[in-house]
């Protein structure tokens, strides 16, 4: 059976998401988005409360905003953030700096914990900025990496985990979605298996949180770090999340110990004592223009539901998938992201030598991918703001561009 424009028309009238793509700012062109997986569209409400917080509380308030507002803003959108997509009860998240800076400070948090043990696992196909961090966290504490090196797709399997945990394992760093094939795995089973081991987990949910389903505190994860401007819909740079458990709060110690991190931060002490609250993670000033965005992007995730989102999410994942196919035989071979529903996170990944030049080509005519370096496609699916009929508005313009048979 051919899927046909009708066919995306038929699954946009169906779909109960539809109606969010118009709390989004929308053009004429792009004509296909595909890379809200890496910068999620911007929506209006975000746009209206920044010129809101902007003009009355910065241009109005001016550092009253401090007291009023915005110094609790990093735990009280934290908590938000927990309760809508975390499965985080209160007091364990906070929204602050950079994926890359609260990595740094969770995996040195981590290591903390875990004194006698001299070794940190990652996997190769993890995110570069992971990889890096650890390999220069561990050279600053005298920990040895742990490399794993997962089949490409198949990503950290229990069994290849299993080879590199033992006695001497301090942390295992991991991603929940691989950033380039979209493959899931198992949150759950993965933290248990390292508690079995005596070790620690920090996650990496960067291309999970918004998209998929995480249950934190239940699945006892130790400690996860994720970015808001993907499928949150923050903006660039804005600020991303940090969790930590609460068993672990009173224990860890963190590496940025900035004046935001204090016990009582405006009684600027001679020595510092750490917040005993979740607090103790920050470092310095927040960035509340970037905080305010995160709380509009939560709003629209709860307003949705993680469930339903989901739900979109793997129907539009097949529904590319399947377009794909159609292309042919070659084409089908070029999809790398599982066809398992349990292990496909929010994006299809494509492999092909001619990536690059695909990739080019498509961007000329207004259909907007994302390549990855040296040979994938990446087509990012969000919920909330794809619909079928651009998805099979960017497959029409890749077959008359002749790219069919990739
Ligand atoms: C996007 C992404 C990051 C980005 O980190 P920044 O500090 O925001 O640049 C980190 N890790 C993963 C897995 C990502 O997908």
């Amino acid at each position: 059976m051919t899927l046909t424009n009708q066919d995306a028309a038929t699954l946009d009238r169906a779909d109960p998401l539809a109606r969010f793509r118009d709390r989004f700012v929308m053009g004429a062109e792009p004509l296909a988005y595909l890379d809200g997986n890496s910068l999620g569209r911007l929506p209006k409400a975000t746009a209206a409360r920044l010129r809101d917080v902007i003009d009355h509380e910065w241009g109005g308030r001016l550092i009253r905003g401090w007291e009023e507002k915005w110094l609790d803003l990093p735990t009280v959108v934290g908590d938000r953030l927990g309760a809508v997509v975390l499965g985080a009860g209160a007091g364990q998240t906070v929204i602050a700096d950079s994926t890359s800076v609260n990595l740094y400070k969770l995996i040195h948090a981590a290591i903390g914990l875990r004194p006698g043990r001299t070794e940190i696992v990652i996997d190769d196909t993890n995110f570069p900025t992971d990889r890096y961090l650890v390999e220069s966290i561990a050279a600053a504490r005298t920990r040895t990496v742990r490399r794993i090196r997962p089949a490409f797709v198949e990503s950290v399997t229990a069994e290849l985990l299993e080879t590199a945990l033992g006695p001497d394992t301090a942390v295992v760093v991991l991603s929940q979605v691989d950033y380039r094939s979209g493959t899931l795995l198992d949150l759950a089973a993965i933290t248990a298996q390292v508690h079995a081991a005596g070790a620690v987990v920090v996650w990496d949910l960067c291309h999970s949180v918004g998209v998929v389903p995480i249950e934190l505190d239940a699945a006892g994860v130790d400690f996860a770090v994720g970015c808001t401007y993907k499928y949150l819909n923050a903006g660039p740079g804005a600020p991303a999340f940090m969790y930590v458990a609460e068993r672990h709060l009173a224990d860890v110690t963190q590496p940025i110990t900035g004046w935001w991190s204090a016990e009582d931060m405006f009684a600027m002490a001679t020595e510092y004592a750490p917040a005993t609250s979740i607090r103790k993670m920050l470092s310095g000033t927040a960035n509340v223009l970037g905080i305010v965005a995160v709380d509009e992007g939560i709003k629209l995730i709860a307003e949705a539901g993680i469930a339903a989102i989901r739900a979109k999410s793997l129907a539009l994942t097949d529904f590319q998938i399947a377009l794909i196919d159609q292309c042919g035989p070659v084409s089908h071979e070029s999809v790398v992201t599982p066809r398992n529903h349990v292990r496909r996170g929010g994006h299809v990944t494509v492999r092909t030598p001619k990536a690059r030049d695909i990739t080019a080509r498509l961007m000329a005519h207004g259909i907007i991918p994302d390549f990855r370096n040296p040979d994938m496609i990446r087509l990012g699916l969000s919920p909330l703001t794809t619909s079928f009929g651009e998805v099979f508005a960017a497959y029409t313009a890749a077959n008359a561009l002749g790219l069919g048979d990739l």
